[in-house]
């Protein structure tokens, strides 16, 4: 039997968004998440004879969707998204737990509310070079989580809980590169994290290189982003200090973060 050769990789996109493929080498074929323009995805595939097998939408935001309608002109493939999304472009409607086969791996739909109503990201068990794969959209991302525009930070607060839960050896794929400007706030909310000081040189050297900071390990996430460090004294402290607020339940703390980042 061929080993099947796959990989993610990645278009950078508009301003800051993140466009990722899941590619089959051996079949040359490959999925395509959130695309919020079409050109760059048919260029991509069409300099490197890639089939586009599929389309993934996380939610329905402009810059995660507004490729769709092109790219299905010239492919006549499915358009996976959320159930519930106000998106006209979706074909195959999702909910929780509802399984993908993608290049024979299976991936798990997790519904995750909160920065928008629709918001699905997309999990496989499956093992990639010893790791897991989350297409997270723009829930989680590097050092930091999605603003609130349709849900409640209760919602995102249980939406992260999830992703939590998942193995620490979780590669996360967001839908923007925002970590500098994450970590910047992370800094401020923890000054004396360790792994989080490391981690803002790591990323800044990566980003001088034009590199994306992105897939992050969970692991890494648990370590540095505050929004999954709610149960955390420093994370607690530092919110009371800035807020004046006595509730330590890591609903409340996770609220006043989000607050503390949008006005940061
Ligand atoms: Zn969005």
């Amino acid at each position: 039997m061929r080993e099947i050769v796959l990989d993610v990789e990645v278009i950078e996109s508009l301003t800051d968004n993140y466009i990722w493929l899941f590619v089959n080498y051996t079949e040359s074929s490959a999925f395509v998440v959130d695309p919020g323009e079409a050109s760059a995805v048919l260029n991509w595939l069409k300099k490197r004879k890639i089939n586009l097998l599929g389309i993934l939408i996380t939610h329905h935001h402009p810059d995660h969707t507004m490729g769709v309608e092109d790219l299905v002109v010239y492919y006549d493939v499915p358009v996976y998204g959320p159930h519930n999304s106000p998106a006209n472009c979706i074909t195959k409607k999702l909910r929780e737990n509802d399984d993908l086969l993608l290049h024979g791996n299976r991936f798990s739909v997790i519904e995750v509310p909160g920065h928008t109503s629709d918001h699905i990201a997309y999990f496989s068990s499956s093992s990639f070079g010893g790791n897991h794969i989350l297409f997270a959209g723009d829930t989680l991302f590097g050092g930091g989580c999605g603003r609130l525009f349709e849900g409640t930070a209760h919602q995102m607060h249980s939406s992260l809980g999830k992703i939590k839960r998942l193995p620490q050896n979780t590669l996360i794929y967001s839908g923007h590169e925002y970590t500098i400007a994450n970590l910047n706030f992370a800094s401020s909310v923890e000054p004396n994290n360790d792994k989080l000081t490391k981690r803002y040189q790591d990323d800044c050297q990566k980003r001088n290189m034009n590199k994306p900071t992105l897939p992050s390990l969970l692991s890494l996430e648990r370590d540095t982003n505050p929004f999954l460090r709610v149960s955390k004294e420093s994370v607690i402290s530092a919110v009371h200090k800035k807020f004046n607020i006595n509730d330590c339940s890591e609903q409340a703390v996770f609220e006043a973060l989000r607050k503390w980042k949008d006005i940061f």
